[in-house]
């Protein structure tokens, strides 16, 4: 092995590693954001790996061997996050307590506790477990679709489309259910993350096109555009990063939350929603205390001011290690049928490993605070908990915080009034509202008796009244002898809608009844003498009443 040899660059830290073993060989994670010129140079008692990260800080990490390794049987594979090391044991079945030779414990290795188990007693022979990591690494170099990026700068990602087929989308514009026509176009690799495990679709640009929706279909995903892309044709992808880091906060915000709600109370989580404006946990309980609530919030932030980090990890389908996840988070909703592909593992370290398709923070730092809204009665006597996070939270406080001056100089009190203010303002109306109702109706039996008094009256009275209801124009008709006279009654705007009673003997009502509803453009049915309903509109209401006072004299002029 001719490699060239690595040395000590004069600026350096070492990258945080992460590690456990297994009978045959031994796991490194390094933690590096993004790394770049990586140098690794396995020795089969020694490794060292230097390389820089995102924002060019040099890593450098030297390594001695509890015990040696395999190195031709060894390999490395960089990630996003990662350089993972494998490798393999000289002597197999033989546990190393430690992964360096010397005893002193450098602050830079942990143990993989997620990772971490007890396999003295393990049947497995470790060959199979080691075959199939190896299987995993292949898999993961050649065929990587369908994996979800992390965070990252992913604002230009060049691709190709393979496929492009007419689609419909279905949606809802404010409330209205309606129908796309487009295409789904399948491109060879993505960034945007399609809808699954409670997360929303991420939205973006393939070149200048807006997809606008991304589904999941087996291992690939299918962007909805509204125009045809070509087959072949090169894809600069986009992501709108604001939504998508909008869905990583709330997202990474109820992995939290669904941990220590369990931890802390043992409460579980059945399900979740990932709302437009606030998010739901729904919680397997049939009531939480407010002081539990409380506790939950301070618990939370106190990890998000902790500054946690969020691992993500690939695994194979059979590791052991995911039946693990499966056991210990009985959170877990299991797989889609048509998963394909590597399972992954979000890890929000000592705090929760849970399998999950979605995209997250990388550290909890990045949720800035988690908002405990309150909780509302679930389904089958559970409970949702309301939550936001991060941004949303300001964006909630300065929406609060407009409705607040409104309401200052609506009110003219200070905040601290406004509920009480609001409560007198209310009791207020409504005893209001109770004179107004008597008045108005000791008025309509006054306006009956004062026609009912007039010798001169003759066989239709008619009479609008803007404030008026159906109660109103019903006292009247029932003080007015209506086997003898014709009642046009109608309440509400001159022009504009309002409602209308038509009263007076029955065979004359069902007559004239279906004119005035044509007149007023109004609904309304009648039996019995009387016609009510709706109007749409009062402006012909002078024509109403003409054709009905002509109508009775017509009538009283035969009767004669
Ligand atoms: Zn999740």
């Amino acid at each position: 092995m001719n490699k060239p040899k690595i040395n000590r660059p004069e600026d350096c830290q070492p990258a945080h590693a992460l590690w456990f073993d297994r009978k045959k060989y031994v796991t490194v994670n390094f933690m590096v954001q993004k790394p770049k010129d990586v140098q690794v140079d396995i020795q089969p008692d020694k490794m060292i790996i230097c390389c820089k990260n995102d924002t060019d800080d040099v890593f450098y990490n030297e390594l001695h061997f509890f015990d040696t390794v395999q190195i031709n049987d060894s390999r490395h594979r960089v990630y996003d996050r990662t350089i993972n090391m494998l490798l393999r044991k000289m002597k197999p079945d033989y546990a190393w307590p430690r992964l360096q030779k010397d005893p002193a414990r450098p602050s830079w290795i942990s143990v993989d506790f997620d990772n971490w188990r007890d396999w003295e007693h393990e049947e497995d022979e470790g060959k199979e477990e080691f075959d199939r990591y190896m299987d995993m690494i292949q898999e993961m170099s050649s065929n990587n679709k369908g994996a979800t990026p992390d965070m990252g700068d992913l604002s230009d990602f060049v691709t190709s489309v393979v496929s492009c087929c007419p689609a419909e989308l279905k949606q809802e514009v404010n409330g209205k259910k309606e129908t796309l026509k487009g295409f789904n176009v399948k491109l060879q690799d993505t960034i945007l993350f399609p809808e699954g495990g409670g997360q929303p679709d991420d939205h973006g640009l393939i070149g200048e096109v807006p997809v606008l929706r991304v589904t999941r279909q087996g291992p690939d995903a299918l962007h909805f555009v509204a125009s045809p892309l070509e087959v072949g044709q090169e894809a600069r992808l986009k992501v709108d990063w604001e939504r998508r880091f909008d869905h990583m906060q709330q997202h990474s915000g109820q992995h939290l939350i669904t941990a220590l709600a369990d931890t802390m109370f043992g409460y579980k989580t059945t399900s979740w929603e990932l709302g437009r404006q606030r998010s739901a946990i729904e919680l397997d309980t049939p009531s939480v205390k407010p002081a539990q609530l409380k506790e939950l919030e301070d618990a939370v932030n106190e990890k998000i001011r902790a500054q946690v980090p969020v691992h993500v990890q690939l695994l194979s389908i059979d590791d052991p290690a995911v039946e693990k996840v499966f056991m210990l988070s009985v959170r877990s909703r299991g797989l889609p049928d048509d998963h394909a592909g590597p399972i992954r593992i979000i890890d929000i370290e000592g705090v929760d490993a849970n399998m999950c398709c979605g995209t997250h923070v990388s550290n909890l730092s990045h949720l800035q605070v988690i908002k405990l809204l309150g909780t509302e009665k679930g389904k089958k006597n559970k409970t949702n908990l309301i939550f936001l996070a991060g941004n949303r939270v300001l964006k909630y406080a300065e929406k609060s915080y407009s409705t607040e001056r409104s309401l200052v100089s609506l009110l003219k009190t200070g905040p601290d009034e406004h509920v009480e203010a609001v409560d007198k303002l209310q009791k207020s109306v409504k005893l209001l509202q109770k004179t107004n109702l008597s008045l108005l109706r000791d008025m309509a039996v006054l306006i009956a008796q004062n026609f009912k008094s007039d010798p001169q009256r003759g066989n239709f009275f008619s009479l609008h009244k803007k404030e008026g209801d159906n109660e109103f124009m019903n006292i009247i008709a029932n003080e007015v002898n209506t086997e003898e006279t014709l009642l046009f009654l109608t309440v509400g705007e001159e022009k504009g809608p309002g409602l209308f009673l038509l009263a007076g003997p029955s065979g004359l009502v069902t007559e004239m009844g279906p004119r005035v509803l044509e007149l007023l453009q109004g609904k309304g049915a009648g039996k019995n003498g009387r016609f009510q309903g709706k109007a749409n509109s009062l402006a012909r209401r002078a024509e109403v009443e003409a054709l009905l006072s002509q109508h009775c004299k017509h009538r009283s002029s035969e009767e004669k």
